[in-house]
């Protein structure tokens, strides 16, 4: 309930912080994770129709989507849980998306990416995560394959090795492509509860990042991708050609 948990905190800044340990974990990925069989809360993980990842290698139509971040350098903090990498950010950066205005909660990273393009998981994701003030979820992904070393992501892997409860601050917009060609469906939280209404974002262009901070990465999260869903009746755009 990675996504959740930060929804509340902006909420209830002062709420204490133990939540409970989750119930639920990742499996290899590809295996149905049958998440509903350990909770009856995670339901529509089973039943759903809408659900998250899929392979965007399955789009049904092509166009440009208009997607504005407003990114920069941000003060964050390490969250660190079980499967679970994260940075939450203090408010004042945000997404533009379909004529609503997201604003920026928290990152967080998978192992491999959750996403596939064509059948290809990248080795690592960042997922973005956004609401906006009424409460609607959107997220942007960027996929990372190994190669030059990325700052912004040796700053968090440094965070991580101080700990949880770390300051953290670098440019957030250092994460994302300059190709801002993405993909775009309606889709679900990765994580239990599941729930839909998700907008999904997920850039075309991976970034990069070096063999040694996909290794940090991997060894905090283990493996930490959902299992592909079908995309059913959706409609999911890719990059005009
Ligand atoms: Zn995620």
């Amino acid at each position: 309930m990675k996504y959740f948990a930060s929804l509340a905190l902006v909420a209830m800044a002062a709420a204490p912080l133990a939540a409970a340990e989750k119930d639920w974990h990742f499996g290899d990925g590809t295996t149905p994770e049958r998440w509903s069989t350990v909770n009856s809360d995670y339901a529509l993980c089973d039943a759903g129709l809408n659900q998250s990842p899929i392979d965007l290698g399955g789009a049904n139509t092509r166009g440009d989507i208009d997607v504005a971040l407003n990114y920069g350098t941000g003060a964050g903090t390490i969250v660190l849980g079980t499967e679970k990498v994260q940075v939450d950010f203090a408010a004042g950066m945000g997404m533009m998306s379909g004529g609503k205005q997201f604003n920026l909660l928290q990152v967080h990273f998978h192992t491999p990416s959750e996403h596939a393009i064509n059948g290809k998981r990248f080795p690592m994701v960042a997922h973005f995560v956004h609401a906006t003030e009424a409460g609607e979820l959107g997220v942007f992904g960027v996929m990372f394959a190994e190669g030059a070393a990325n700052p912004a992501l040796g700053a968090i892997v440094d965070g991580v090795a101080a700990g949880k409860g770390t300051p953290v601050a670098f440019d957030v917009s250092d994460l994302i492509p300059e190709d801002d060609d993405i993909f775009r469906y309606m889709g679900s939280l990765t994580t239990p509860p599941c729930s839909e209404g998700v907008n999904w974002h997920v850039a075309q262009t991976p970034m990069t990042a070096s063999a040694a901070q996909i290794a940090a990465m991997e060894a905090k999260l283990g493996p930490s991708a959902r299992s592909l869903q079908p995309i059913g009746t959706r409609l999911v755009v890719a990059p005009a050609e």
